[in-house]
C-alpha cells in the first residue's frame, strides 16, 4: 500500500530533543550506565499539594467534560495570577486552558498565522516554533543570534527583518535552549519595534519563575496599553510546578484572539483533563513554597556545569540567567553538533542535544535538571570525550 502522506505533515521531522531523550531512556533500561542531559523537564517531583488536589477531584468524579477553554475556577486563577505577579489586567474569558504550554503556542500561531504571513523567530529557537508556523502555512524568518551577543536579537535586527508580510514575532525569555533573559528594558525596546510596525508577539513565559543572579522578568505586555494589545502571553505549569506530563498550559490574549482560540480548541482537542486543572488551581492558589528550594539546587547545578564545561579545551560556554539549559559553543572541537552528539552518546554515554536542532549547529543543549552527582558524572565524560578528539 501507498500511503500518501498530507504535505504538511509529510515535511515535519520528529521532535529531536523528544528523539534523544527517549534513546537515553531505552539505553538505560537496557542497563546501560547514561548521564541524560537531553531533558527539557524538571527532575523534581510534582508539589504533593497539588497532586492530592488532582486526586481528590478524580476520586469525586470530577471526569467529565468541562467547558472547552477550562473551568472558570482556573481561568479566574490565572487571571489572578497576571494581576498579582505581572500587574496584568485580563478577564478570565481572554484566558484559555489547554494541553501543555506547547498546545497554547499551537493554537496562537494556528489563529494569527496563515498562508502569506511571515513569523520572526530568534535563532536559537525552541525547535517546535517553526514547524508550528509551517504547518500554518506560513513562513519562519529566522533571527541569527550567537553567544557573543548572549543570544539577543537587537531592535534593530527585528526593525530590518520586518516585511509587510511579518505577522508574528516570537520571544522567548526565558529561553529554551539558551538560559539567556532579556532585561526588562530589552523587552521593552524589542515590544516598541513590534507596537510601531504592527507586528504581534508570542511571548512564551513558560520559564519565568526560574531566575537565577537576580535577573529580573517583565512581561513586554506589560510596558503600556499598546503592548499589551499587540501580545498574547503563552505560559504553563510544566516548569515551575514540574507538571510535565499533566499536559497543561495556558494563555492569555486580546479578547478577539481569545475568542478565535476558544472555537479552534473547542473543534481539536476539547477541554485539558477534568482533574488535571483542578491540580493546576492548586498550583497557582496554593503554597510556592518549592520553588526556592529548587532555585537553589538548579542554582548550584548551573554553577557546576558552567564552571566543568568552561574547563574543557574547545569549549567555552556563557552563563545562563534563567530555565535549566547551558548552551556551550563546541566549535573549537572541530565537530559539528548532531556528529557531537552521536558520537558522545555511543563512546561516553552521554546524552545531549545537538545545537542543530535549534538552528544553531556550533553549539549544544545541556540540561541540568539532574543531579549534582549526574553533571558531575557527566561532564568529566564530556571532558574525556573532547580529549580523545584532540589524540
Ligand atoms: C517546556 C516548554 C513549553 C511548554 O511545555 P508543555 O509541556 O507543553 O507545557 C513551552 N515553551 C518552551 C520554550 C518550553 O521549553
Amino acid at each position: 500500500m501507498n500511503y500518501s502522506i498530507a504535505r504538511r505533515a509529510a515535511s515535519l521531522s520528529p521532535s529531536v530533543t523528544l528523539a534523544i531523550d527517549s534513546k537515553a531512556k531505552a539505553m538505560k533500561a537496557a542497563g546501560e550506565d547514561v548521564v541524560g542531559f537531553g531533558a527539557g523537564e524538571p527532575d523534581f517531583d510534582t508539589p504533593a499539594h497539588i497532586k492530592a488536589a488532582a486526586a481528590a477531584a478524580l476520586e469525586a468524579g470530577f471526569t467529565k467534560y468541562t467547558p472547552s477553554s477550562g473551568i472558570p475556577e482556573l481561568r479566574e486563577a490565572i487571571a489572578a495570577k497576571f494581576k498579582r505577579e505581572n500587574g496584568l489586567t485580563y478577564k478570565p474569558s481572554q484566558v484559555i486552558v489547554s494541553c501543555g504550554g506547547k498546545h497554547s503556542c499551537f493554537n496562537v500561531i494556528f489563529a494569527t498565522c496563515q498562508e502569506g504571513d511571515e513569523v520572526l523567530i530568534p535563532a536559537p529557537y525552541w525547535l517546535s516554533y517553526p514547524e508550528m508556523a509551517k504547518l500554518a502555512g506560513a513562513t519562519p524568518v529566522i533571527l541569527e543570534t550567537s553567544d557573543r551577543t548572549e543570544f539577543k536579537v537587537t531592535p534593530d535586527q527585528l526593525r530590518a527583518a520586518i516585511t509587510p508580510r511579518s505577522k508574528l514575532f516570537i520571544l522567548n525569555s526565558p529561553s529554551n535552549p539558551t538560559g539567556t533573559v532579556y532585561t526588562p528594558e530589552e523587552v521593552r525596546a524589542l515590544g516598541d519595534v513590534c507596537v510601531e510596525k504592527g507586528v504581534l508577539i508570542m511571548s512564551d513565559e513558560i520559564y519565568e519563575h526560574l531566575l537565577y543572579d537576580g535577573a529580573r522578568h517583565q512581561s513586554v505586555a506589560s510596558f503600556s496599553q499598546a503592548h499589551y494589545d499587540h501580545t498574547i502571553i503563552v505560559h504553563g505549569f510544566a516548569k515551575a510546578w514540574s507538571m510535565t506530563g499533566w499536559r497543561l498550559g495556558f494563555l492569555a490574549a486580546p479578547e478577539p484572539i481569545a475568542k478565535a482560540i476558544d472555537a479552534l480548541q473547542s473543534h481539536s482537542t476539547s477541554n485539558p483533563t477534568s482533574f488535571a486543572q483542578k491540580g493546576g488551581v492548586a498550583a497557582l492558589t496554593g503554597s510556592q513554597e518549592h520553588l526556592s528550594g529548587w532555585l537553589q539546587e538548579y542554582t548550584l547545578r548551573r554553577t557546576t556545569a558552567w564552571k566543568a564545561l568552561n574547563a574543557i579545551p574547545g569549549i567555552t560556554c556563557v552563563n545562563s540567567k534563567g530555565a535549566f539549559y547551558l548552551f556551550p559553543n563546541i566549535s573549537g572541537t572541530g565537530l559539528k553538533s548532531a556528529e557531537f552528539c552521536s558520537r558522545l552518546l555511543e563512546k561516553e554515554k552521554v546524552a545531549a542535544v545537538p545545537g542543530i536542532a535549534f538552528g544553531a549547529d556550533d553549539y549544544l543543549r545541556i540540561s541540568y535538571a539532574t543531579s549534582l552527582a549526574n553533571i558531575q558524572k557527566g561532564l568529566e565524560r564530556i571532558d574525556r570525550f573532547v580529549r580523545s578528539l584532540k589524540a
